[in-house]
């Protein structure tokens, strides 16, 4: 799938719609979901253009990576979640439901979470 520049995500970015911040690098930003599933939702994004995780993990740069898994770290003890814990999940593709193409990971927590999948 080719990167579509005019997704939410890139238009954020590009700073052409604005976001609730909570945490940028030089290769990555975190903002809050706007449709919140847990007391805790934070959405972390690497700067370039990627898809997905398959994207992502096929193209990006070591130090892109590295900044990456580095931020999602930084960004759950920003928020607060470290010590009760928390749920990561990237959506990639159709079986997914991914409903924004550019590469982020959700960060949930602030309660149980409860099991982790549920059938439809
Ligand atoms: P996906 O289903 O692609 O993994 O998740 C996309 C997430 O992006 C959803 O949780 C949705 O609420 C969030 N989202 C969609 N549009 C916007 C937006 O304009 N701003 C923010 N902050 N989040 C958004």
């Amino acid at each position: 799938m080719a990167y579509d520049p005019s997704n939410i995500f890139a238009r954020i970015l590009r700073g052409e719609i604005p976001c609730q911040k909570v945490h940028e690098t030089e290769h990555t930003l975190a903002f809050h979901d706007i449709r919140p599933q847990a007391p805790v939702h934070v959405l972390v994004i690497p700067k370039g253009a990627y898809v997905s995780w398959d994207d992502f993990s096929a193209k990006a740069s070591d130090a892109e990576i590295a900044a990456f898994v580095r931020a999602v770290g930084d960004v759950a003890r920003l928020v607060g979640v470290d010590a009760s814990g928390y749920r990561l999940f990237a959506n990639h593709g159709e079986h997914s439901h991914q409903e924004v193409p550019h590469l982020h990971v959700h960060i949930t927590g602030g309660r149980p979470l409860g099991p982790l999948l549920t059938r439809p």
